[in-house]
């Protein structure tokens, strides 16, 4: 094999597992996460509730806002693996993309103009997830399609029951179950932290949120295939 080819074989690499590790981080969020779970819980799984409630609540914040915590971690990343002296060009990529995560989630949720040409195009394209795809995780119950960056591992994963799979095992291992989703149809009440956000910030709760609940989404993918 070239090396070229196998350059490139190895960025794909990279990025299926940058997606794969991102999927995973946010199942943990979903499946066994709550608000008040020490240090991550105000952190991380607030955001996601939120999130899962109100989808285009994020919309709203830049990058730094979304991204600072994946920037922290990448940090981290990067300078254990230089004081191990294995930092190559794969972390630098691995990293890079992770630290994005959010980023491109978020362009998910958002429209084209508010994307731009480009990040259309590389939706369009299927090189970045098409809103279409990451619908299926803002379907009810809520619980498949966990990697937010590319199209190429959530359809593998949901193949082989990944995630039904993982829960078992966890289950089986701690005799820890799913918690309940209160987004989902018939799992409320909502918490009443999260129903004070359509009080203390409507603009960012309701702003588009009805055009882009999931069944829209796959509405507006559909137009543009
Ligand atoms: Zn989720
Ligand atoms: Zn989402």
């Amino acid at each position: 094999m070239s090396s070229f080819v196998l350059i490139c074989a190895q960025a794909i690499g990279v990025v299926v597992l940058a997606d794969f590790i991102s999927g995973l981080v946010h199942w943990l969020e979903d499946a066994y996460g709550t608000e008040t779970t020490p240090l991550v819980g105000p952190l991380m799984i607030r955001p996601n509730i939120v999130h899962h409630h109100y989808p285009r609540h994020f919309t709203k914040l830049n990058w730094w806002q979304s991204s600072w915590d994946l920037v922290l971690l990448g940090i981290v990343l990067i300078g254990a693996t230089a004081w191990a002296d294995v930092l190559t060009w794969h972390v630098g990529l691995f990293v890079a993309i992770c630290v994005n995560a959010n980023q491109i989630h978020k362009w998910s949720h958002q429209t084209r103009a508010e994307n731009g040409r480009i990040v259309s195009f590389l939706q369009d394209m299927h090189l970045l997830q098409t809103p279409r795809q990451h619908g299926l995780h803002h379907t009810d119950p809520k619980n498949t399609y966990y990697c937010p960056i590319t199209n190429m591992v959530n359809p593998v994963l949901e193949f082989i029951g990944f995630w039904p799979k993982m829960e078992a095992a966890v289950e089986a291992l701690t005799g820890a179950t799913r918690r309940t989703d209160t987004s989902n149809r018939g799992e409320g009440p909502v918490p009443a932290w999260v129903a004070e956000l359509r009080r203390t910030s409507p603009t960012h709760v309701h702003d588009l949120s009805s055009a882009h609940r999931p069944a829209a989404m796959k509405a507006t993918d559909a137009e543009r295939s």
